[in-house]
């Protein structure tokens, strides 16, 4: 039979002289199909040796003839196919002996195309609509260790490990997620990029697939997914650990601000609506300090120690994280965030133990507040101000110990923000003035001077007592050009006085946080120096925190300002923690007696026992004393009895402003003259 016999057998048969073939698995027979679908087929036995050349094609398009039987006439076939899938492999056939030379000039052209899909950079696999790997290429091959043949019709599926989104948060959709999602990728037909772990002969690896869909027909199954992998694991790496630099703090090996802000977040968002999310925030009380006088390293190490120390305090999920500085946050575990006071607890137990660092050994005591999402904030900035807020009010409250946020703290951070921007103005303003209280000779009744207590006129609240932003201006530093315009103010109403006939000394109040700048006694000169006063008419009264921090540096401070001329005042006696021991040590001239205890002995003879003792540990020591906030005449006959030196009170006069004073000396004197 010629070429034009062979065709026109298959043109009888299946109306087409190029039908579609078809070889399965597990039979010998090719089946032959017109192109167009219609129900004309026919199945031509293969001998076992053609069929397995058959089987041999592999997913690259190739060539092949085949001798054949068609109804007792021999036949001549070239087939031009692939596998397709698991179990089939298909093509087209013609009898035509020209289609050598025509599909030879197909198969250049597609060889081409195969070999870019092939060599390609990247490992590309060609997935139909049911999610069956149709091509595989070379890279895909050599990375999987698995050959295009054996994959071919298999579940694309098989290929991932587990799956992350775009973002490259993993998910933990596994393979079969992935099938199952074919179909909408299909629908949808958009092209869209995916992470996914593979399994190399190196080991997993993380690729990102770009995958587009072609149509190569008109059918629904004639539409493919091409995807495109490229290997990203070093790259994620060169990142990740980026990340972990930008979220580990690096002298402590905790996590960092950043990170922890982030694991807060994620937290409330993904609390359960009656589940709460508690944090605690902590601050060491005494850092500065010890850095201070020990220097960097040896704090470096504390912060070390200490952070390791909190974390044994820690419940099982707990997170711990460094601020900065000597600030922690403890993100607790979901369930304990109400156990967090039961954790502050065991902090607060574990600081009562010193820190060794080399030979030194520091006591560091820290204040914690604590605060819980929903209750005292409902998002990360007004979880974390707050119990930020709550550690302030532990500090304020003593130090050493923690508290849980109460919105009536926000009140006094407002506060504390009012007093930053006004307080600051009143002083350049000229808005404080000092009010003067005197103080009399008990025994002769004469006035022998006066404390000059500050006062702030504010514009937008009228006059405000020192009890309430003293506090404020020793925490805020401001308490330093404060007390620098009183040593002024007061120096030069001393002049004034001392010039206009009065014999009058002016006492200052002297805070521990203003004799922390030793410049203080600078400070002072310069006061009488710019006022001319000499002799010095300025008396110093400290309270007993002065003494306690730093007991040989206030000793030295001391015995400046009374070189100067200064006498010391030891300023609300018995309030403070000096002992009678340390009181023999310092180069005092007066305790001011606090006026609680003047005011106890009108309750019990406990308390008149009490005051009557220390008065007498005072003059033992040779001090002279002052009982300040004199209300009574009882209170003053009680003094008299026990030989108080001087007083201070109500019940003589107020603080006044330096002209109300004057008034209230000249009628005093009229009235002393009458009597
Ligand atoms: P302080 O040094 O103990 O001053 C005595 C306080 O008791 C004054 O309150 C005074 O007005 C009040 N007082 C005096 N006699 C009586 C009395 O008989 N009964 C009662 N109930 N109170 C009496 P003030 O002026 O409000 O001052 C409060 C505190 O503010 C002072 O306590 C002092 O610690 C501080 N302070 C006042 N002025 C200054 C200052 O210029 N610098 C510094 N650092 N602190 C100051
Ligand atoms: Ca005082
Ligand atoms: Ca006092």
């Amino acid at each position: 039979m010629n070429d034009d016999q062979h065709e026109s057998v298959l043109r009888a048969r299946l109306g087409t002289s190029s039908p579609c073939w078809r070889l399965s698995i597990d039979s010998n027979a090719l089946e032959l199909t017109p192109s167009g679908g219609e129900s004309a087929h026919v199945a031509l036995a293969l001998d076992p040796q053609q069929a397995s050349q058959i089987r041999l094609l592999t997913g690259t398009t190739s060539h092949l003839v085949v001798d054949v039987q068609l109804d007792g006439a021999p036949l001549r076939l070239h087939l031009v196919g692939k596998k397709l899938d698991r179990n089939s492999w298909a093509g087209t056939a013609s009898a035509d002996d020209d289609t050598e030379s025509v599909a030879r000039s197909l198969l250049n052209s597609l060889a081409f195309a195969e070999q870019v899909v092939s060599e390609v950079n990247s490992i590309v696999a060609i997935v139909d609509r049911h999610g069956r790997i149709q091509r595989f290429n070379r890279l895909a091959e050599k990375l999987t260790g698995v050959s295009e043949e054996n994959i071919i019709g298999r579940d694309v599926s098989a290929l991932f490990m587990r799956c992350a989104d775009g973002a490259g948060n993993a998910n933990e959709a596994d393979g079969a997620g992935i099938g199952q999602d074919i179909n909408g990728f299909f629908d949808r037909g958009v092209s869209f990029e995916v992470e996914r772990r593979i399994k190399t002969v190196h080991g997993e690896r993380l690729f990102v697939f770009h995958n587009t869909f072609v149509q190569s027909g008109n059918g629904v199954d004639d539409r493919f997914m091409i995807c495109s992998g490229t290997d990203i694991t070093e790259q994620r790496l060169a990142q990740e650990r980026l990340t972990e630099l930008a979220n580990t703090d690096a002298l402590t090996g905790l996590i960092n601000r950043n990170a922890i802000q982030d694991k807060i977040r994620a937290a409330i968002d993904q609390a359960a609506p009656d589940e709460a999310v508690g944090v605690l925030f902590l601050d060491l009380d005494n850092f500065k300090k010890v850095n201070d006088h020990y220097g960097h390293v040896f704090g470096d190490h504390l912060i070390r120690d200490v952070s390791y120390a909190i974390g044994t305090c820690l419940n099982e999920g707990d997170t711990l994280a460094r601020l900065g500085g000597d600030e922690f946050i403890v993100l607790a575990a979901k369930g304990t965030a109400h156990g967090l006071e039961d954790t502050a607890q065991r902090i607060l137990e574990r600081m009562r133990t010193p820190f060794a660092v080399g030979l030194v050994e520091v006591y560091t005591g820290c204040s914690m507040g604590i605060a819980r999402y929903p209750e005292h904030g409902d998002n990360l900035e007004s979880l974390i101000r707050s119990a930020d807020t709550a550690m302030y009010a532990a500090k304020d409250e003593g130090k050493r110990t923690h508290r849980v946020f109460s919105p009536d703290m926000n009140r006094r951070v407002a506060e504390y923000m009012w007093l930053d921007t006004n307080l600051r103005r009143g002083l350049d303003e000229g808005q404080l003035t000092l009010h003067y209280q005197p103080k009399l000779s008990l025994a002769t009744g004469v006035v022998q001077g006066a404390e000059a207590l500050v006062r702030w006129n504010s514009p937008e609240r009228g006059q405000i007592m020192p009890t309430e932003f003293i506090r404020y201006a020793e925490e805020s530093g401001l308490i330093g050009v404060l007390g620098r315009w009183v040593m002024e103010t007061a120096a030069k109403q001393a002049a004034q006085w001392k010039a206009d006939g009065y014999n009058l000394r002016i006492a200052i109040n002297v805070s521990a946080r203003q004799l922390a700048d030793t410049a203080v006694v600078q400070h002072f000169t310069e006061a009488l120096q710019r006022a001319n006063l000499d002799p010095c008419l300025v008396d110093v009264e400290l309270t007993e925190s002065c003494l306690i921090e730093d007991e040989a540096a206030a000793i030295d401070l001391i015995k400046q300002f009374r070189q100067l001329g200064a006498q010391v005042h030891l300023d609300d006696f018995g309030t403070g923690y000096s002992s009678l021991s340390q009181l023999g040590r310092i180069p005092l001239d007066i305790i001011k007696l606090d006026r609680s205890f003047v005011r106890s002995i009108n309750a019990d003879t406990k308390a008149q026992a009490l005051v009557r003792s220390m008065v007498a540990v005072a003059q033992e020591l040779d001090f002279k004393v002052v009982a300040e906030g004199i209300e009574t005449e009882s209170e003053e006959l009680f003094m008299k009895g026990l030989g108080v030196d001087y007083v201070q009170g109500f019940l003589y006069g107020q603080a006044m402003p330096a002209a109300e004073f004057e008034r209230w000396l000249k009628d005093r004197q009229k009235l002393r003259l009458i009597a």
